[in-house]
């Protein structure tokens, strides 16, 4: 998935589009932990016919720590989950015909008292609005939750058992996430070298410039790097390992090198690298989000060296 990925990202809109879904779209991996039925009514179709999907943690009172923010509730009646509160961020919430939703079941449980649930967009008492952010695509939404019903088959894995869910999800969704940002910024690489390799000052191409050459040298070993840190990791997730630390360092690296790429590749492109004819700006504004979305970097570095102390 992640070789795949690296390639589909490669075009204008892939950071959030790879291959613009034409091989179907990954849902949140935590559905792979609910029942045969919900798979097959929920994940299949998405796989299928390239269906958009949402997931919903992150709340006002942050994403960083979901386990201390999560205010959601979710309260069991009769045979129905009746959900209430507001997540913030939610991408496409508003276009997306299904999502996973993380709520508060126990209050006195902490972070053993949150649950995982299925929820369709068109369900009363659900509202998202799009948040206007540095990005164009996959928009974030405010979503509301107003006595939202759910029956009780929308339960995703055990009561309580939500959160392990989401870091699950998070570690999974890890490695696809870094090589997109590998793709992306192999792509603007790739522009780099051609815009220099053509464009004179001075008297002779910028490729001959020692300052263009060593920001092109540097980036074709962040590259490089990249690909295997975010190739071993999968490695050892696809053999069942346990691939927390490899998930943050991937997704902490990817997305640092994919910012300093690009900024070389738009530096390097002059007033082409900001003009809207060449994807370098849009890359340049959607690579900013990926140092925040998914757990921002200092979360990853902390995660990193509890891992060294432990
Ligand atoms: C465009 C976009 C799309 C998103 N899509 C989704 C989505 O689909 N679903 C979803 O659930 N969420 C989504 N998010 C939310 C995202 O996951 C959160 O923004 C992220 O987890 C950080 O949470 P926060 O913004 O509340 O920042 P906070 O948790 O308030 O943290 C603020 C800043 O403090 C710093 N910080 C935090 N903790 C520490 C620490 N321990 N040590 C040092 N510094 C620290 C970091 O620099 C961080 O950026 C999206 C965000 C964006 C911008």
């Amino acid at each position: 998935m992640c070789v795949a990925l690296e390639e589909m990202s490669q075009h204008r809109m892939g950071l959030y589009n790879p291959g613009c879904g034409v091989f179907g779209r990954y849902p949140p991996p935590a559905i792979w932990a609910g029942s045969k039925e919900q798979i097959a009514k929920y994940a299949v179709p998405t796989i299928r016919d390239g269906l958009k999907t949402f997931f919903a943690i992150t709340e006002p009172s942050g994403g960083s720590d979901p386990a201390g923010a999560i205010q959601t509730r979710a309260e069991k009646r009769g045979d129905r989950w009746v959900l209430n509160g507001r997540k913030v961020f939610t991408s496409r919430a508003h276009d997306a015909p299904w999502g996973l939703v993380w709520a508060r079941t126990d209050k006195a449980k902490g972070r053993g008292g949150i649950s995982c649930f299925i929820l369709e967009r068109g369900t009363p008492g659900f509202t998202a609005k799009p948040i206007k952010v540095i990005r164009t695509s996959a928009i974030p939404n405010d979503v509301t939750l107003e006595d939202c019903e759910v029956p009780a088959e929308n339960l995703v894995g055990a009561e309580g058992q939500g959160l392990d869910l989401a870091f699950d999800l998070l570690v999974k969704n890890r490695f696809p996430y870094s090589a997109c940002n590998l793709g992306v910024a192999v792509a603007a690489h790739r522009m780099a070298i051609a815009h220099a390799k053509q464009r004179s000052t001075f008297g002779a191409p910028l490729s001959q410039r020692q300052a263009i050459q060593w920001m092109l040298a540097d980036a074709e070993v962040e590259l490089r790097a990249c690909r295997w840190i975010i190739w071993e990791g999968a490695w050892k997730a696809d053999r069942g390992e346990d691939a927390r630390v490899e998930a943050s360092i991937a997704k902490l690296y990817s997305s640092e090198v994919l910012g300093r790429v690009i900024d070389s590749a738009v530096q390097i492109h002059g007033a082409y690298g900001v003009s809207k004819e060449f994807p370098l700006e849009r890359w340049y504004r959607e690579a900013r989000v990926r140092r925040i979305g998914e757990g921002p970097s200092e979360v990853h570095r902390m995660v990193i060296a509890r891992s060294l102390f432990r």
